[in-house]
């Protein structure tokens, strides 16, 4: 097997027969250059003990996580680096109920008896669902030859209970296979990241993901390229509107405020922040759905004025604002949303980030209505197969 392709980190289109936007080996829609890398590493038998795949929300993470894992423990009889998916195991994965692949996420669970996360509003993945997982890890596999385990997210980890991933990633145990999944792994332990093998997986083209809505969701043209639009590309989210109409029209009415909030006074902002303030204590989930969508926009404008993230497209990948800019506004959503969490005053936290965001000038507005330029596409030469 060899590949063109500079790094088996950077995503390009594999060709072949297929549409550059049909399911690729592992039926999804992109990530081929992270499929094929995986694909690699489990033919030569040398599959990493952890792996970290980064990137924004709702591009596709889980989704690639979960048949990593579905590999692992179903693979198929044919060509061990595919799934078998038709198979009682892989669609206990897809369900979340598999005995042998085990997802650690907020509110999952713990050994201690009279913990509930499930109903105690936990905001993050606590120590104890760690030390549960620790224990775990070390029992033999069920059905597989693996015990696999998704850390979804890493970004949600508590201090402590990130210290002791760290310490089983340190010692895996020799049949348990770990995967996090990031949307900020800049923000992870260095030490976390340099145990893990890393990818990041970007959005898809607009017109390939407009194109797989249209087989995928049944939608009509028009339809489809604005939902991929208001997606930014990623799938994931894509269909998830789709099924929800309301995250919509909730992500639209929030691109809408952070524009405002970038080009507008300081009595606008503050206006903001105190009904957010207000709102914190009553509808908790949905003030911090509206700053992730924020930190989300930013983290885009960052990639997009780094000059790094060629194919992002979007609202923010739009707005010319400098990277310094972007990530000075990205800290800012960052830090209110640690504070927030960590029960300081909701308004004086709301507050601080209204003062630490950039001012854009207001000709920001014009230009984050352009058309997105398309010049995303990579055809690189590459083997499949091997
Ligand atoms: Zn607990």
């Amino acid at each position: 097997m060899s590949s063109a392709m500079g790094g088996a980190m950077s995503e390009a289109p594999t060709p072949g027969a297929r549409n550059a936007w049909g399911p690729n080996a592992w039926g999804l829609r992109g990530h081929d250059a992270a499929v094929e890398a995986l694909r690699r590493a489990i033919r030569s038998g040398h599959l990493a003990h952890a792996y970290l795949i980064g990137g924004p929300s709702g591009v596709g993470k889980t989704a690639l996580a979960r048949r990593l894992a579905a590999t692992l423990v179903a693979p198929s009889a044919a060509d061990p680096t595919v799934p078998d998916l038709d198979t009682r195991a892989a669609r206990q994965i897809e369900a979340g109920s598999s005995p042998d692949v085990e997802r650690i996420a907020i509110g999952g669970m713990c050994d201690e008896s009279q913990h509930d996360h499930a109903g105690d509003r936990s905001t993050r993945i606590r120590i104890c669902q760690v030390r549960r997982l620790e224990r775990v890890s070390s029992l033999a596999p069920f059905a597989a030859p693996f015990r696999v385990f998704i850390i979804d997210t890493a970004d949600d980890l508590q201090t402590e209970a990130a210290h002791a991933i760290l310490k089983t990633l340190e010692e895996p145990p020799p049949s348990a296979r770990f995967i996090l999944v990031a949307a900020d792994p800049d923000a992870l332990l260095p030490t976390i990241r340099s145990r893990c093998q890393e990818f990041t997986l970007r959005p898809l083209p607009h017109h390939h993901l407009a194109a797989a809505l249209q087989e995928d969701a049944a939608l009509p043209a028009a339809e489809a390229a604005a939902l991929a639009h208001l997606a930014h590309g990623r799938y994931g989210l894509a269909m998830r509107m789709h099924a929800d109409p309301t995250m919509a029209v909730l992500r639209e009415s929030a691109e809408a405020e952070v524009l405002r909030l970038a080009t507008g006074s300081r009595n606008e902002r503050f206006d903001v922040a105190d009904r957010l303030g207000n709102a914190w204590y009553r509808e908790r989930e949905s003030v911090l759905a509206t700053i992730d969508l924020w930190r989300e926009w930013w983290r885009d404008a960052l990639l997009a004025g780094a000059g790094v993230e060629r194919g992002v497209e979007g609202a923010s990948a739009n707005i010319d604002c400098n990277a310094a800019d972007a990530l000075r506004a990205l800290r800012a959503v960052q830090t209110a949303r640690e504070h927030l969490l960590a029960n300081t005053s909701a308004q004086l936290a709301l507050e601080v980030m209204m003062l630490d965001l950039p001012t854009l000038p207001l000709s920001m507005l014009g230009a984050a209505s352009l058309e997105h330029a398309d010049g995303t596409e990579d055809r690189v030469a590459a083997t499949a197969g091997g």
